[in-house]
């Protein structure tokens, strides 16, 4: 078990409450490798606070206006541990998630708004097929969320970010020689 891994609830702070709501959500520039924020390991939040709040808000806004699947907060350049996922039509906003167990294998073609120019075509990973994370919402109540082969990797992605896991790491050279070949083939 993992240190953040309980159903406590996160301490809301009362500056998240009297988050001002004529406040107009920012669409925030996503940070590129090889920045090094993107290799380090984010800080939990210990406080949902108006910062928090806001952060996620902007998160949102900036994943759905570059009609993104998902969102890390280092790609934004902070780094503490809030993600924002998209999944079956609904916005999710998870800080400190935790991938509690996950199974089996899959490859997926996967995107990165970080990549930039380095690999803008996406790349095969080898993700879990299915997986569950836990999380505080924006209320700082603890919740589980089961996800399975494209959410499962979403997650993964995103979690992977807040690890300062380079994707490159999880980039299956042999899947990708496997599907040259078979392109050839055709
Ligand atoms: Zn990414």
């Amino acid at each position: 078990m993992n240190a953040y891994s309980n159903n406590t609830m996160l301490y809301l702070d009362k500056s998240a409450l009297a988050t001002d709501t004529v406040r107009k959500n920012r669409i925030m520039p996503i940070v590129k490798f090889p920045n090094p924020i993107l290799t380090q390991v984010a800080e939990p939040v210990k406080v949902i606070d108006g910062d928090i709040v806001n952060l996620a808000n902007d998160m949102l806004t900036t994943m759905n206006r570059h009609w993104g699947a998902g969102l890390a907060a280092p790609q934004v350049g902070v780094s503490k541990r809030v993600i924002v996922a998209g999944l079956e039509g609904h916005d999710y906003v998870m800080i400190n998630p935790v991938v509690t167990e996950s199974q089996g294998n899959i490859y997926r073609y996967e995107k990165c708004f970080s990549w930039g120019r380095y690999w803008p075509r996406g790349r095969w990973v080898r993700r879990p097929r299915s997986l569950t994370v836990e999380y505080s919402d924006l209320s700082g109540r603890r919740f589980e969320q089961k996800a399975i082969a494209r959410g499962a990797s979403l997650i993964q992605h995103e979690v992977d970010h807040l690890d300062g896991i380079v994707i490159a790491e999880k980039v299956s050279q042999r899947r990708e020689h496997q599907i040259l070949l078979e392109s050839q083939l055709v």
